[in-house]
């Protein structure tokens, strides 16, 4: 199974016309099923209005692209491990992590570091959600689990113990499994 299907960066040339992205270009962004996940595909406006395509995609979003720029700032550096927190924890894509990683996720979107694109509801009553970071335009994919609001505090707990380093990603993966902590909502 790939480890990073959820995890797709923002490219920097045109997927069409193979033209560099400038600063500030109008782009669309999309998801494209693939074998084990998804292909992420970023276009000039003008070049995906063009283009005739024989296939639908999963996820479709208007955006700006943003130049990559050399980070500088200090006062921002708590916020950038929590970005880096979910890097990881969507890289490993443990199962028992799923309250943790969707909290986190949306601790994130409050932070006005990830803004969520899109929404796609699944079968089981979970909802995918698609994610993306502001600034470099990386692209999460998220299964929100639908947690009950009496378990929600219980996660953030969790996910404030990952980020103060008073508790391991192993430690919270075994409470989680075990059962101790959060269970999803069943319909
Ligand atoms: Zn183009």
């Amino acid at each position: 199974m790939s480890q990073e299907w959820n995890l797709r960066s923002r490219g920097h040339v045109c997927s069409i016309c193979q033209q560099p992205l400038e600063d500030r270009a109008k782009v669309v962004s999309a998801l494209k099923e693939a074998q084990g996940g998804y292909e992420r595909r970023d276009c000039h406006a003008e070049c995906w209005a063009a283009e005739t395509r024989d296939w639908t995609p999963f996820s479709q979003w208007d955006g700006i692209y943003l130049a990559p720029v050399k980070e500088e700032k200090k006062e921002a550096l708590k916020k950038e491990d929590a970005g880096e927190l979910l890097r990881k924890l969507v890289t490993l894509d443990d199962p028992a992590m799923k309250n943790v990683v969707y909290v986190l996720a949306v601790m994130l979107e409050r932070g006005k570091i990830l803004v969520e694109r899109d929404a796609k509801p699944q079968e089981d009553g979970t909802i995918l959600r698609v994610y993306e970071d502001r600034k470099n335009g990386d692209t999460f994919v998220i299964l929100d689990p639908r947690l009950r609001l009496e378990n929600l505090g219980e996660v953030q707990q969790q996910v404030v113990a990952l980020l103060s380093g008073t508790k391991t990603l192993g430690e919270v993966s075994a409470e989680e499994e075990t059962g101790e902590t959060a269970q999803p909502q069943t319909a």
